[in-house]
């Protein structure tokens, strides 16, 4: 399937570069929510995270924790998210597997926020919870 990430590899749309090799190719992310976010995505096109192979994944998330690296080295971030969004209902708009490498900078986080609360878990049987998704992992 051709999105827009597929374009970009193939070099039909521009972008701001920062990595690539035979693989992978990392870009900033136009909307910058915070100074230096960059997507990390591989060449061949998976729809998302769940849906790439273990060597391509690793593959990119290796690049992702050098873009890190580096984003933490030169630009004074205080510390990093990174992020990859799988699924509408998780906020993925762009269908073409991506890890989002997002700086953090005290006081002066641009227009990033990120809130997990908690829910009331008493009406939650955690142990049969934890056995359900456990027994599934292959
Ligand atoms: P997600 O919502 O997790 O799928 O992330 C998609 C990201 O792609 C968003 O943060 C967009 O700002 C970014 N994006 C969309 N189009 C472009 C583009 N042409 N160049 C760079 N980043 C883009």
């Amino acid at each position: 399937m051709e999105d827009i990430f597929c374009r970009i590899i193939k070099g039909e749309i521009p972008s701001q570069k920062i990595y690539e090799d035979d693989d992978v190719l990392a870009i900033l992310d136009i909307s910058q929510t915070t100074r230096g976010h960059t997507l990390v995505m591989p060449k061949e096109h998976y729809p998302n995270f769940l849906a790439t192979p273990q060597d391509v994944m690793h593959k990119v998330l290796d690049v992702a924790q050098r873009i890190g690296q580096a984003e933490m080295a030169v630009l004074g971030a205080q510390g990093i998210n990174i992020l990859t969004n799988t699924g509408e209902a998780a906020g993925q708009s762009v269908p073409h597997f991506h890890v989002h490498v997002i700086p953090r900078y005290f006081g002066k986080d641009g227009g990033f926020s990120l809130t997990m609360k908690s829910q009331d878990t008493s009406g939650m049987n955690l142990p049969l919870l934890a056995q359900t998704i456990s027994k599934e992992i292959k």
